[in-house]
């Protein structure tokens, strides 16, 4: 059993400049990919679920397949809730066994983020559990994933807030968050040209407060502005569009490659989850969390 909490792992990552990478997954296989791409590279791993993955009965299947994937490892794993819109959410996550949520009310006002949160903060340390919210606004890009998307995966949420230095040290002390989602230039999806980081805002931020930051969007970041922003305050990445795009542009190949459809399951998904193995690990060694497990 290697399952860590949230406030451990990110002072770790503090203390040691690095970035813990956080990896959204929706099933099964993507689960043991991490945890066996974080053992092979002995880094500590966060798995994530996203809200439209643990719907209903989903949660169930979801969470007991992430903590068997957690008890199979050594490194530390720490399981998450990603962007969730309401307490609700957050406290059946809690509920379940999962070591920490984010709740995700920062397309609101600050009073109505900070209340939401402060909230899920009370209900989630009681239990022992970690809390991140977001202040300002990452927003969904291109191809938006893994939230502000429609069903078909486009976007219709497009309004980046850059978060304002001067709110953050209220924000952390009225809610008592342990992590902090920061808006410093990332997009959540795929990006048609790379971003550009405000590493100079993140500098700002990193003097207003001590709190960890949270990078979303991570996906398609180029390395020296990740480096950048781990020098400067970032102690978790969170990754999910380079992971399906890894895993779909495979398994499109694998396809077209062949004249029939059938075949075994287990044989077009190997190429696919190699694919994806190597998108986490690429991931694990920019981030600087290999060899921290
Ligand atoms: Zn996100």
């Amino acid at each position: 059993m290697s399952v860590v909490s949230f406030q451990e792992m990110l002072a770790d990552a503090t203390k040691r400049h690095y970035a813990v990478p956080m990896f959204d997954v929706s099933n099964g296989t993507m689960m043991r990919a991490a945890v066996e791409v974080a053992q092979e590279e002995n880094s500590p791993v966060m798995l994530a679920a996203i809200p439209k993955d643990i719907e209903g009965d989903s949660l169930g299947y979801w969470i007991n397949a992430a903590l068997y994937a957690a008890r199979n490892v050594k490194v530390p794993v720490c399981i998450h809730l990603d962007h969730s819109a309401t307490p609700e959410l957050c406290k059946s996550c809690i509920d379940a066994g999962f070591q920490s949520v984010m709740l995700d009310a920062s397309a609101k006002p600050f009073e109505e983020n900070a209340a939401l949160s402060a909230q899920v903060v009370k209900m989630a340390h009681a239990k022992g559990v970690g809390v991140e919210a977001e202040l300002g606004h990452v927003a969904a890009g291109i191809t938006g994933a893994p939230d502000g998307c429609s069903e078909d995966g486009t976007s219709h949420d497009t309004d980046t807030v850059f978060t304002d230095p001067a709110s953050v040290v209220r924000f952390v002390e009225e809610t008592g968050v342990d992590a902090l989602a920061v808006s410093i230039g990332t997009t959540h999806g795929v990006y048609v040209s790379a971003p550009k980081l405000n590493i100079p805002l993140l500098k700002e931020l990193r003097n207003a407060s001590d709190i960890p930051f949270v990078l979303h969007g991570g996906s398609g970041t180029p390395y020296d502005q990740l480096a950048d922003a781990i020098e400067n305050g970032i102690a978790k990445i969170n990754i999910y569009s380079e992971l399906t795009s890894a895993w779909n542009t495979a398994m499109k190949n694998f396809l077209n490659s062949r004249e029939q459809m059938t075949c075994w399951f287990a044989l077009s998904c190997q190429e696919p989850d190699r694919a994806m193995r190597e998108a986490m690990r690429e991931k694990i060694r920019m981030f600087k969390s290999a060899g921290k497990a």
